[in-house]
């Protein structure tokens, strides 16, 4: 039996209006880059502005509040624009969104306010400042603090890895409020803005490019309002993020380009007068990659219906992070095996395949199994939610579970 989706006339109406709008905005030679790490400046400050008016529509977080500045649509709102952007190729709003959630979970209405708007309306961006040289899957182990000064807080140490392509509006994550308190109740979560005085980011470049960036903070003075939740609640507040990044919400729309470049490939190459897909191997590792994504985008999609539909998530959040994690290199190996040497021709080159995106593939689809947590991590929350772990855990709460832990 096959699925296949059934668009509303409501939806279909939409779909019209949100390509009308990319179609006339966005010319057809405007698209973000093969490699999203080497964006150019012209190309951002385009669809930055793209970004904004998206943002001006309630499009950019669609099933987002309007009061806060996003769109008070449906789910189905937001998997049209989404397949209407990946259509056009156009690239994800320049911010690591996973700060709404918490904010919405844990934020007193004043906060709400006052940083929800800009970020959801795309006039800001923000970027997550977790890991630390010492604190990567450990992330409770942080020792960056932050200390309270009549109505401030000041903040020292650094953040490690922390990926954006260009320089931030707003920062956030735990710092550590209570140096001798409770393993998991003695760390504050902060929202810093960018630039403030004692803030450093330097750029590290790593093997899927110069995306991320170190931080330093050098007695950084934050007001008190720009505490989230309490401060010995950082760890809970961090959950909520995290519960996000774990794969908790889904995708109302997972784009499959790269296994549809591949069967392309597969189907138009021929060597020696000879169409490759007659070779068994070229065949069987072409499907083996099909399926896999497939069952990444089923995955993501039942997340994506559970969160709407508000029904409680267990391990279900950790097993798409973690097949996500997992196939993406498997398919990556399986497309060297197809390709040979032609999978390491880049976009510098002079004809590579598809543009070059195979060559980002074989990098980027490793390094980011480390985003949010690596695959041992994802399996250690998958086996504390099955309960066969030493520890059990329950699922952090998300604007999906709960509603507000302030009002
Ligand atoms: C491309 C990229 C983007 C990133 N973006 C961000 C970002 O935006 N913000 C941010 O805060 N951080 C970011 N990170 C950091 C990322 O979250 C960490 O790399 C990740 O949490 C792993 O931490 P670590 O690198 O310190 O490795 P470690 O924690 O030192 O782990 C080393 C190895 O040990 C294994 N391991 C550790 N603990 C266990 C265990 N209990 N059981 C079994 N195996 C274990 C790990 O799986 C891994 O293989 C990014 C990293 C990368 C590579």
């Amino acid at each position: 039996m096959d699925f296949e989706y059934v668009y509303s006339a409501e939806q279909d109406s939409f779909r019209r209006e949100a390509r009308e709008f990319f179609d006339a905005r966005v010319p057809t030679d405007r698209r973000g880059p093969v490699d999203p790490e080497s964006l150019d400046d012209d190309t951002f400050a385009y669809f930055r502005e793209v970004h904004r008016e998206m943002g001006a529509r309630g499009w950019l977080y669609p099933t987002y509040p309007k009061e806060y500045g996003g769109g008070g649509m449906t789910a189905d709102h937001e998997m049209v624009i989404e397949e209407e952007m990946a259509r056009r190729q156009i690239p994800k709003h320049f911010s690591n969104g996973l700060v709404l959630p918490s904010i919405l979970v844990w934020g007193t209405e004043e906060q709400k306010k006052r940083f929800l708007i800009p970020l959801l309306t795309g006039e800001e961006t923000c970027y997550q400042t977790f890991s630390e040289a010492h604190a990567g899957s450990d992330l409770a182990a942080i020792s960056s603090t932050a200390v309270r000064d009549g109505d401030d807080w000041v903040i020292n140490g650094h953040k490690l890895f922390i990926t954006g392509i260009r320089e931030p509006d707003l920062m956030y994550g735990p710092f550590v409020t209570q140096p001798d308190g409770a393993r998991h109740h003695n760390m504050g979560y902060f929202l810093i803005p960018y630039p403030t005085p004692g803030v450093t980011l330097t750029r590290m470049t790593l093997m899927n490019g110069p995306g991320q960036l170190f931080i330093n903070f050098d007695n950084v003075r934050v007001p008190a309002g720009n505490l989230l939740g309490g401060d010995d609640e950082g760890w809970q507040v961090a959950a909520t993020t995290l519960e996000q990044e774990h794969g908790g919400r889904g995708a109302a729309f997972s784009p499959d380009e790269d296994t549809q470049e591949l069967l392309a490939y597969v189907r138009d190459t021929k060597r020696n007068g000879v169409a490759i897909g007659v070779d068994p191997t070229v065949r069987l590792n072409a499907v083996d990659n099909y399926i896999e994504s497939q069952i990444h985008r089923l995955l993501e999609t039942r997340n994506f219906w559970m969160y709407v539909t508000k029904r409680e998530m267990t391990y279900h959040g950790a097993q798409s992070a973690l097949w996500r994690k997992e196939f993406k290199v498997r398919n990556a190996i399986r497309e060297a095996t197809i390709m040979g040497p032609y999978a390491l021709l880049d976009h510098t080159d002079d004809a590579p395949v598809a543009g070059g995106s195979p060559e980002v593939r074989q990098r980027r689809n490793v390094a980011w199994t480390h985003p949010g947590g690596t695959p041992e991590i994802m399996r250690l929350i998958i086996a504390r939610r099955l309960g066969i772990s030493r520890t059990r855990e329950r699922a952090a709460p998300t604007p999906s579970t709960a509603t507000s832990h302030t009002g």
